[in-house]
C-alpha cells in the first residue's frame, strides 16, 4: 500500500487532492505537512479526517530535520505547498522564493536520499509567461513576469534538474486557473463572489480583457493524480481545458448568478505586470487519459452555493481583499 505525503494538503487544491486519495485503494497512508499559513486551513481537511487514513503534520517544508525525519517512510510525494498569490508576491518576493524554491529544493533533497518512487511538482500556466497568440507547449521557454510565476519556475527547473542530476523520479504539472469551493478569498472569484454576496462592489482592473483558463479544482486533482500513477519521470504535463474567460466575461458570469447589475462594477488602473493572455496546448495530459468533466455552468453554480454557506468563514477584512496593513489586493490573476 503507497504512503503519499501532500504538502500543502490544507490549502486549497492540496484539501481536495487529499479527498481524493483518502478514496483510493492502493493508498493506505495520506500524510499532509502544511504550516498552516493564513492560506491553509483544518477546515479544509474535515471531510478526510474521518478516514484513519489521514495523518496531519504541522509543520514547514523549508524545516529541514521535518522533512528528513518524515519523508523516508512515504513512497510518493505530491508538492502544492506554496506562497501563491501574485499580489503578495509583488508585496513580499523573499517569502516567495524562500518557500517556492528553498522549500521545494528541501523536499527535493529528502526525496534524493530516501529514494521515493514519484514526486509530483505542483506547478503553473503563469511561468509560461503571457502568450498573446498560440498555446504553450511543455518544452516552450519560461517567461515569467511577475515574482510568483518566477519563484513557480525556478522551482520548476529546480526539480527538473533533480531528475536530470540525481535520477529523483520527477513529473511536473502546470495548470491553469483553478476554482471551485474552499479557495481563499484573496483569489479573483471568491474575491468577487464574497463582496457581491455581502452587497460590496467589485473592482475590475484596466480594461478587462485579461484572458484566463478556468478549471474546476477537481479536474485538476483528476490530472494530478493520473500524473501521479502514470507520469513518465522527467516529464512535463500541462493541465488545461477549463473554459477561457476574459475577466469581463466572468464578471458578467458571476453578476448573472448572483442576480446584480453592473452597477456593482467599478474599474481602476491596471498594475503595472499584469499578463493579458495565457494559453496552454494540453495535448500530452489528453494522451495520458485525462478529460476535463465539470463545465464552467454547473461549476460555478456549485461554488457559488459553497460561499452562500461558508459567509462567515474568513474574518471580513480577508474576505474582502484587504491586508493587515489595509492594502487592498487586486486578485488580477488567479
Ligand atoms: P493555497 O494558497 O490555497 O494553499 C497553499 C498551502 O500551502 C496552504 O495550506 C499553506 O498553509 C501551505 N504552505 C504555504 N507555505 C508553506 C510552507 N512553507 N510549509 C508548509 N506549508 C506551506 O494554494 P493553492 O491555490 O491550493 O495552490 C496549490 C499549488 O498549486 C501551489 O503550488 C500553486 O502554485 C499551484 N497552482 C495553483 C493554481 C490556482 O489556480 N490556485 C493554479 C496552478 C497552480
Amino acid at each position: 500500500m503507497h504512503k503519499v505525503l501532500v504538502t500543502g494538503g490544507a490549502g486549497f487544491i492540496g484539501s481536495h487532492l487529499v479527498d481524493r486519495l483518502i478514496q483510493t485503494d492502493e493508498i493506505g497512508q495520506v500524510t499532509v505537512l502544511d504550516s498552516l499559513t493564513y492560506a491553509g486551513d483544518q477546515r479544509n481537511l474535515v471531510a478526510a479526517m474521518d478516514s484513519p487514513k489521514l495523518q496531519f503534520v504541522e509543520g514547514d517544508i523549508r524545516d529541514t530535520d521535518l522533512v528528513g525525519d518524515l519523508m523516508p517512510s512515504h513512497s510518493a510525494v505530491v508538492h502544492l505547498a506554496a506562497e501563491s498569490h501574485v499580489d503578495r508576491s509583488l508585496r513580499d518576493v523573499g517569502n516567495s522564493v524562500s518557500t517556492n524554491v528553498m522549500g521545494t529544493q528541501t523536499l527535493l533533497d529528502a526525496a534524493m536520499r530516501c529514494g521515493v518512487q514519484k514526486f509530483v511538482h505542483v506547478s503553473t500556466d503563469e511561468v509560461y509567461g503571457p502568450m498573446p497568440t498560440g498555446s504553450a507547449r511543455e518544452g516552450d521557454p519560461l517567461r515569467p513576469t511577475v515574482p510568483y510565476a518566477a519563484s513557480k519556475a525556478a522551482s520548476d527547473l529546480m526539480a527538473t534538474s533533480y531528475f536530470v542530476s540525481f535520477g529523483v523520479p520527477v513529473c511536473i504539472t502546470r495548470s491553469s486557473n483553478n476554482y471551485g469551493p474552499r479557495q481563499h478569498p484573496e483569489k479573483l472569484i471568491p474575491l468577487f463572489l464574497r463582496k457581491l454576496l455581502t452587497g460590496e462592489p467589485v473592482t475590475v482592473h484596466g480594461h478587462g480583457q485579461h484572458l484566463r483558463n478556468w478549471l474546476h479544482v477537481e479536474d485538476n486533482c483528476r490530472a494530478i493524480e493520473l500524473v501521479l500513477r502514470r507520469g513518465i519521470p522527467g516529464q512535463i504535463y500541462n493541465i488545461g481545458g477549463g473554459t477561457d474567460l476574459t475577466t469581463l466575461e466572468l464578471t458578467g458570469r458571476l453578476l448573472r448568478i448572483v442576480g446584480m447589475d453592473w452597477d456593482s462594477v467599478t474599474t481602476v488602473a491596471d498594475r503595472t505586470a499584469n499578463d493579458i493572455r495565457y494559453s496552454m496546448d494540453w495535448s500530452k495530459i489528453a494522451e495520458l487519459g485525462f478529460q476535463p468533466r465539470c463545465d464552467l455552468a454547473s461549476g460555478l453554480a456549485e461554488t457559488v452555493h459553497w460561499y452562500r454557506g461558508n459567509v462567515d468563514r474568513w474574518p471580513v477584512a480577508e474576505a474582502t481583499g484587504t491586508l493587515a496593513d489595509g492594502a487592498e489586493l487586486t486578485a488580477v490573476g488567479a
